[in-house]
């Protein structure tokens, strides 16, 4: 049944991913079970999506009785889920106003729309261009793709919207050699994730923080991986102390259900009025009421603590490894978003893991990925370290 569902999916799909070699079918908490029963400690978890593990109880009860009530209705009525979701985030964060999305690169439109249209009103009508840097990762629509960098890498999909300058990472002298009159929005990822799992410095992004408001530039940070609990603060702003004036959410925010955000100062959000944007599903009762119950979860005092000291518990563990074994060259990471760099081949690294019962993604082009569900705790970091150092020795 497993190989042949593989060979059905490699006919019918269109190829956006390599294919592998195990059918998942179903997981509890941080663990999945393939279609041969066997168990995988996740910490792929969806990249990154799945922060209250699987068949978590409040997720399926946010789910089930929001369901039985309303799924949909056309976006322009308010609802409660809708109106309480809203203002959790908006009473949880330094933003005043939110637009719900459906996806990660859907929160980056709408964060590049508005501060376009804030650049147009506030600044000049010429001021339409963004700065983003190397080794970004924003989605895949021509907006987040254009102020991506592999957008430099796929020709053949441009031409790409126009005016965007690429800076170096946590490197404040090459953003100011591409600020010009012309610029309207910084945007960054306070981790870089697909990247390779590289942190900003707090002195960077406080830096991005004092050019913008020297030279009137929208702050727009991607927290769509970083975001929501996974480095140990509810928005990934707050382990830097420093403010954006947009922040994109997506990810960890349903806990597997699809949702996302902009959320924005009032100053800028209120730019965007009616018929400027909007979508379909974004907004709908069944999404913003999963969203408000996973966030409900994830902001605790308990909860938080949790992901901080599981992160030290993984990253211990590995730095140990590191000592131990010639074969790891870095470990890095805030929280559970932890990459590890090897000296060995990557892909053979994940395809080992997985044959030993972890999943695991990859993240740039030599760094192995580690983002667990933010419930898991010591005993799956050590799992996790476990089957490493085995797949390690036997590479
Ligand atoms: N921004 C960041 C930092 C991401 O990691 C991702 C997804 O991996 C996206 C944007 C795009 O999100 P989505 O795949 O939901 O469109």
């Amino acid at each position: 049944m497993t190989n042949e569902l593989i060979t059905r999916g490699e006919h019918s799909l269109i190829r956006t991913y390599e294919s592998q070699p195990i059918v998942l079918d179903h997981g509890q908490s941080c663990y999945m079970y393939d279609t041969d029963g066997k168990k995988y400690v996740d910490y792929a978890a969806g990249i990154a999506v799945a922060s209250l593990g699987h068949a978590n109880p409040v997720v399926l009860k946010a789910i089930n009785d929001q369901a039985k009530k309303v799924i949909t209705c056309q976006a322009s009525y308010a609802t409660e889920p809708k109106i309480k979701c809203a203002e959790y985030m908006i009473a949880n964060s330094c933003f005043d106003l939110v637009y719900f999305s459906n996806s990660g690169t859907e929160s980056m439109e709408a964060a590049l729309k508005t501060a376009r249209k804030w650049a147009y009103e506030e600044k000049s009508k010429e001021a339409n261009e963004f700065i983003c840097f190397h080794n970004s990762f924003h989605g895949r629509t021509y907006g987040s793709v254009s102020i991506t960098e592999k957008s430099l890498h796929q020709p053949f999909f441009g031409p790409y919207i126009p005016g965007v300058h690429f800076a170096d990472f946590n490197d404040l002298e090459s953003v100011k050699k591409r600020i010009s009159k012309k610029t309207a929005a910084i945007i960054v990822e306070p981790v870089q994730g697909e990247g390779g799992l590289y942190p900003a410095t707090s002195e960077f992004l406080q830096g991005l923080r004092d050019l913008c408001d020297k030279e009137q530039i929208a702050l727009i940070f991607d927290e769509i991986q970083a975001g929501m609990g996974r480095l140990g603060t509810f928005t990934a702003y707050e382990s830097f102390g420093v403010e954006p004036d947009i922040g994109t959410y997506a990810k960890g925010m349903g806990s597997g259900f699809p949702v996302g955000a902009m959320m924005a100062k009032r100053a800028f959000g209120k730019h965007i009025i009616p018929g400027d944007h909007g979508t379909t599903y974004g907004g709908n009762p069944l999404a913003c009421a999963v969203a408000l119950a996973v966030m409900q979860e994830i902001n605790t005092p308990a909860f938080l603590n949790n992901v901080k000291e599981t992160g030290k518990i993984l990253v211990d563990g590995l730095n140990e490894l590191k000592r131990e074994s010639n074969k790891i060259e870095d470990v890095r990471g805030m929280g559970l978003m932890v990459g590890v760099d090897a000296h060995v081949e990557i892909k053979d690294l994940i395809r080992g893991a997985q044959k030993n019962g972890l999943l695991t993604t990859q993240a740039g082009k030599r760094t192995l990925r580690l983002t667990p569900p933010l419930v898991a705790g010591r005993q799956q970091a050590e799992e996790a370290v476990e089957i490493l150092a085995k797949t390690l020795k036997e590479l």
